[in-house]
């Protein structure tokens, strides 16, 4: 299975892709985990994309069609992947067009995850993330096992620099105005649903499965 979930920072994308993940031996492939990552490790792409990122706005295109690329060939996407993050721009979703067409493979789908603004703020506000493995937790709505510190590697978590309030309201404007095209570009090639991303985790959860089965 090929999925992409679209949607406006902090709907959802990054918890479903895990989820949907694990539940079909999938790999999650997060661009900003992929550029936090090179950030944390000093790499040249990481010092390049740091302050583009920590300022909310979007890396170049050519950047990150290149993480992608160098990324879908890897052997651990042969039965399928989840692209979270990527695309986010029309040349992006241009770019991956043209990878898939070149790599014989197709989407099955594109999820867009539906969540107002409001609801957006108050959930970045209370969002956690692990520095070291990009896995992300909320305060009220999805708790670690142990208060503050990540499940999977252990590690304290920390508000990001652009989960900050006055970082999140440029990321929703640079996503109506950039990403948000996409739906119609995949709605075009057939491909595009919908669903609401609700309060209660559990009940995206059966909203995506609901459009995965579809
Ligand atoms: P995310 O973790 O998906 O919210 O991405 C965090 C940040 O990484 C974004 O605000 C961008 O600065 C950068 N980024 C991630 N994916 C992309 C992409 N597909 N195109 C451009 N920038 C991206």
């Amino acid at each position: 299975m090929r999925l992409i979930f679209l949607g406006a920072p902090g709907a959802g994308k990054g918890t479903q892709a895990e989820r949907i993940s694990s539940v079909y031996g999938i790999p999650q492939i997060s661009t900003g985990n992929i550029l936090r990552a090179a950030i944390s490790a000093g790499t040249s792409l990481g010092q390049k994309v740091k302050a583009v990122m920590d300022a909310g706005k979007l890396v170049s295109d050519e950047d990150v069609i290149a993480v992608v690329r160098e990324r879908l060939l890897l052997d651990d996407c042969k039965n399928g992947f989840i692209l979270d993050g990527f695309p986010r721009t029309i040349p992006q979703a241009e770019a991956l067009d043209k990878m898939l067409l070149e790599l014989g493979l197709e989407l099955d789908k594109v999820i867009s995850i539906e969540v107002n603004d409001v609801a957006i703020i108050n959930r970045m506000s209370g969002r956690r993330s692990c520095k070291k493995c990009g896995a992300t937790y909320h305060i009220d709505y999805k708790k670690p096992v142990n208060d503050g510190i990540c499940d999977y590697c252990k590690e304290p978590l920390v508000v990001r620099d652009d989960d900050k309030p006055e970082v999140v309201k440029g990321r929703l404007e640079v996503y109506y105005l950039q990403t948000a095209p996409l739906k119609s570009y995949y709605e075009k090639q057939g491909k595009l649903v919908c669903v609401e991303g609700k309060e209660a985790l559990e009940d995206t959860n059966s909203e995506v499965d609901k459009a995965l089965a579809e």
